[in-house]
């Protein structure tokens, strides 16, 4: 979950370091660290806090070619100085960063320490160091792959190792690292972002994977060192992406990024003659595409989320039963894998560890899996059977957007495919294509909303707690809308079914308590209504998102109500523009009670670890 960087070149290390530990700080950010290895020998910095108080403090004379870097997101011990990364052996021979979690850290500390070494953290990562550092191996890529042996857990490992002041060693496991190649020098990298300014030209480790880097060049490895050779590949990517621009937060670029990364998502998938969608990423044909009987989508955070939206696509597009889970507790529950059943998996970065892991137990047990994943080439996306890439561009900010909305449309295309080789008719496969090319102009509407939203979202932010209601098809947008919410406004924010209320929280609902309600032009407008009914009745203010031709009726004048009218598309495809005014009244909340938008507390973008 954390972020690595690693250097070894021609250049100082420090300053390459701090920048590429500033792009990565969405990854991690309660405390952060360097090593150089420099003509005196080992030097680190670390401290809890921001990479901008690291780069603050750190000694002016902090020479040296080549170095390690690390934002952390602690799993083990406090955000404090002393357990910030990188962590060294006493002598200050070997210094480590680890993104991860050692699940034998315990043994491994109790032994040591009979060992009579000194651990001086609570990490687990530390026990890395001291292994490496006693290994008597006569290589460094020989030490850390006999520490690797002693290891049971999760890692992206980069070391450090006075005695081979000319090489990184990183190793792989459950956690990303990529190789950087430039110009004789070369980065090691736990996400693109981290070093895209100096190259895209990179190498994916996989899992298991060692690799020597040194500044003209790499290897890779397997655990017992025989080669895996590998080569770098040129990526596709504009460094600018990388970048806020005038935005004041990424969130807020990404936002507003939608509707151009809406288009990319459906350029190319959409066949209006025949009413249906192309993926051919998905690696099936119509015989297996017919023969499948249920979907399972799995997902964690707002992509199990949007997950719920995506199996109301199919079960309404393609009947087949469908429904969502979080991923991080289907692997638990000894689930019954079916041949017959479509598994699709849904993560941005693609290497959410839940999510992975998920997929692992599927195909383990014999399932086909899917990816809706954003990040070309990674875990999840390499783990699949096959997938649809999101195309939303890189998505820096914690709190999803872009890649949620261009989620949706991937169901959407999926719902459409699966539908038109059962009994969706082509007449409702074009009414449907019609809708999704009509999307990215209408989210723009919504965009356009914002001032409006602002003002509304300050009168939120001032309550301790809210509802946000919906049913159906609006009861993953709420859900969405009261995530995003508490992740960034940091208030308590509880999504319900609008049926539910009065079967129990309808008690909480008084004059200090919002409620959020998505009540859509559809089937379900006038029991929506009702429900309004009842919470304006006992005070509590209402913000509504609907539609234009919704009549709310005499709520409007007698309730505390603020109405929010997003554009209609297709009944099926309106999930997607309810829950866009969510992200607006979320981020304008939490931007009015001053919190760092991009960085939450407690959170950190790609959950890597379990
Ligand atoms: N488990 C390690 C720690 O708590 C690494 C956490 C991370 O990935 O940042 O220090």
């Amino acid at each position: 979950m954390c972020g690595i960087v690693g250097y070894v070149g021609a250049q100082p290390a420090a300053p390459i370091l701090v920048e590429g530990l500033t792009r990565l700080e969405h990854r991690g950010y309660d405390s952060a660290g360097v090593a150089v290895l420099g003509p005196s020998g080992l030097k680190v910095a670390k401290r809890a806090g921001r990479v901008r108080d690291l780069a603050d403090g750190l000694p002016k004379r902090f020479g040296g070619k080549v170095g390690v870097g690390h934002t952390r997101w602690a799993t083990h011990g406090a955000a404090n100085d002393v357990n910030a990364h990188p962590h060294s052996d006493a002598s200050r021979t070997v210094s480590i960063v680890h993104n991860g979690i050692i699940d034998n850290a315990a043994a491994l500390r109790h032994r040591l320490t009979e060992d009579g070494v000194e651990l001086v953290s609570d990490t687990d990562s530390e026990v890395v160091a001291h292994l490496v550092a006693r290994s008597t191996a006569d290589t460094l890529e020989g030490k850390v792959s006999e520490a690797l042996a002693a290891i049971e857990g999760t890692y992206g490992l980069a070391v450090l190792h006075a005695d081979f002041p000319d090489r990184i060693v990183a190793a792989r496991n459950g956690s990303p690292l990529i190789i950087g190649v430039g110009d004789r020098e070369m980065f090691v990298a736990s996400d693109l972002a981290a070093i895209v300014r100096h190259t895209t030209t990179v190498a994916h480790l996989d899992d298991g994977e060692i690799a020597s880097v040194t500044a003209t060049g790499f290897t890779t490895y397997r655990q017992d060192l025989t080669s895996t050779a590998k080569s770098a590949v040129q990526l596709d990517v504009d460094p600018s992406s990388y970048d806020a621009g005038e935005h004041e937060s990424f969130m807020r670029k990404e936002m507003h990024e939608q509707p151009a990364a809406a288009e990319r998502a459906l350029r190319g998938r959409l066949d209006e003659r025949f009413g249906t969608a192309h993926l051919g990423g998905l690696n099936m044909d119509a015989r297996e595409t017919r023969a499948i009987r249920r979907v399972k989508i799995l997902g964690c955070g707002s992509a199990y989320y949007v997950g719920q939206m995506g199996a109301g696509l199919v079960e309404e597009l393609a009947r087949i039963p469908a429904d969502a889970e979080a991923a991080s507790e289907f692997r638990y529950r000894n689930p019954v894998i079916e041949p017959d059943t479509l598994y699709v998996a849904v993560s941005q970065s693609g290497e959410t560890i839940d999510t992975l892991l998920a997929v692992e137990e599927i195909r383990r047990k014999g399932g086909r899996v899917v990816g809706l994943v954003n990040v070309v080439g990674s875990a999840i996306a390499r783990a699949c059977d096959g997938g649809i890439y999101l195309h939303a561009g890189p998505e820096i900010a914690v709190a999803s957007t872009k890649a949620l909305t261009n989620m949706f449309l991937g169901f959407a295309l999926l719902a459409l495919q699966l539908g038109r080789v059962r009994d969706l008719s082509i007449a409702d496969g074009r009414r449907l294509i019609a809708g999704l090319d009509r999307l990215p102009a209408q989210i723009e509407e919504v965009l356009a909303q914002e001032d409006t939203l602002a003002v509304l979202a300050k009168r939120l932010a001032e309550a301790e707690s809210l509802f946000f209601v919906g049913r159906v098809r609006g009861f993953p947008v709420a859900r969405e809308g009261a995530q995003k919410f508490k992740e960034i406004s940091y208030r308590h924010a509880e999504a319900y079914q609008t049926s539910e209320l009065k079967h129990g929280p309808l008690a909480l609902i008084c004059e200090q308590v919002p409620t959020v309600a998505i009540v859509p032009a559809d089937e379900l407008t006038d029991r929506n209504v009702g429900a309004l009914h009842e919470i304006a009745a006992r005070g509590g203010p209402l913000v509504v998102v609907t539609h234009e031709d919704v009549d709310l009726g005499d709520l409007t004048a007698h309730a505390d109500l603020q109405r929010v009218d997003v554009p209609r598309n297709e009944r099926e495809l309106d999930p997607i523009l309810l829950t866009i005014p969510l992200q607006l009244l979320a981020y304008h909340a939490a931007l009015h009670l001053g919190h760092d938008i991009d960085k939450p507390r407690n959170l950190a973008k790609s959950v890597t670890v379990e």
